[in-house]
């Protein structure tokens, strides 16, 4: 809480960000004043795009999005909660393994920083099958992006691939 107002984080690697990951936030942003999608890293995974890539991508995914502000934190999830006062710690599951594993983060997180509470939330049907994962298998298959997240987001992704292959 702060001035009065709630504050959620949504966190992940958002690498990159997907309508699935948009639908998240967005239902965060009907439960709370403010939401931050924090693009953050993840020591045990190998990230196709920068943390700073990620960062812009999905800025411009989520541009225009009412009380959605897209920021990025390469320290701990407890830590950032603390700094920006929320109260809650947003994330989406997919199935049981996704539900397993929030739970055992929400645990952890909970112990560091009891004032932020961890809220599930069931992905929406429409995006079960939806994933970064999938994304980046049709980036590396050069098929199109269309229908996994918008057109500025894939624009981004395409600049940022053709300056790697200029370079
Ligand atoms: P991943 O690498 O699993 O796609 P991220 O670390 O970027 O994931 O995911 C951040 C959060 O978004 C996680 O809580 C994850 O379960 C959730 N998430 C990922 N894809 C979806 C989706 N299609 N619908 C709802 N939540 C999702």
């Amino acid at each position: 809480m702060k001035d009065g107002k709630t504050v959620a984080i949504v966190p992940g690697s958002f690498d990159p960000i997907t309508y699935g990951h948009i639908d998240i936030a967005k239902r965060a942003a009907a439960l709370y004043d403010t939401v931050y999608l924090a693009v953050m890293i993840n020591d045990q995974k190998k990230y196709t795009f920068s943390i700073e890539e990620r960062e812009r991508i999905a800025k411009r995914a989520l541009y225009g999005v009412d009380n959605v502000c897209v920021i990025s934190s390469k320290g701990m999830l407890w830590q950032l909660a603390k700094e920006l006062s929320a109260d809650a710690i947003v994330k989406g599951y997919r199935n049981q393994v996704d539900y397993d594993y929030e739970q055992k983060m929400a645990q952890f997180n909970a112990e560091k920083n009891p004032f932020a509470k961890t809220v599930l939330l069931e992905a929406n049907e429409k995006y079960y099958c939806l994933s970064s994962t999938v994304v980046r298998e049709k980036i590396n298959n050069n098929e199109s992006l269309e229908d996994m997240l918008p057109r500025a987001a894939i624009n981004e992704i395409n600049e940022i691939l053709s300056k790697r292959k200029k370079s």
